[in-house]
């Protein structure tokens, strides 16, 4: 079996010091950044028709929300980082592959629902981070109020910072619930 070997390395483009596989270093900020950049170019090339569509689909499957990242063990406690995401679900396979080549995100499915009783398969978009900040951002004028105050909480999760939990996962939702939006 091949081993991929990590060497550190200069960043192209801010020249912090970074760890890659090949000779082009970009660290991950400057990725972020590069593919932000890019996403927003790409929302911008839509017909104002693909974009409505869109906003009615955010607006009737989406969902913006806030959990913590991975947490990690450090001096004994738990770390966590607030994280936002975003995710469209729907049980029409059409309609979520037209969507996923629209938005540029993966698909995922198709599986089944919760509820034994209905077992509909369905399918789903879901991105976390700063893919669903671009989302957040370049949707936000266009939807209603269910929408945009989600959003707005997502917005106040994301500016706490990082935070300590006594297990894995147990305080996020106790903190996250009392977040006040001005
Ligand atoms: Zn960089």
């Amino acid at each position: 079996m091949e081993t991929i070997e990590k060497v550190t390395g200069k960043c192209s483009v801010c020249d912090k010091r970074t760890q890659g596989k090949t000779n082009g270093f970009l660290c991950r900020k400057c990725k972020q950044l590069l593919d932000t950049q890019k996403r927003i170019k790409h929302l911008k090339s839509l017909s104002p028709f693909d974009i409505g569509w869109l906003t009615g689909m955010i607006e009737g499957e989406g969902c913006f929300y806030q959990k913590g990242s991975n947490c990690k063990l450090k001096s004994g406690n738990y770390y966590c980082y607030p994280l936002v995401g975003f995710t469209v679900m729907s049980t029409d396979e059409d309609v979520m592959i037209r969507l996923s080549n629209l938005l540029q995100f993966c698909i995922k499915g198709p599986y089944y629902t919760r509820s034994k009783k209905e077992r509909k398969k369905v399918w789903s978009v879901q991105v976390t981070g700063y893919k669903a900040i671009i989302i957040m951002n370049y949707f936000y004028e266009y939807l209603g109020v269910r929408r945009k105050s989600q959003i707005d909480l997502a917005s106040e999760w994301q500016k706490i910072g990082r935070f300590q939990t006594t297990c894995r996962t147990a305080r996020i939702k106790s903190l996250r619930d009392n977040i006040t939006v001005l």
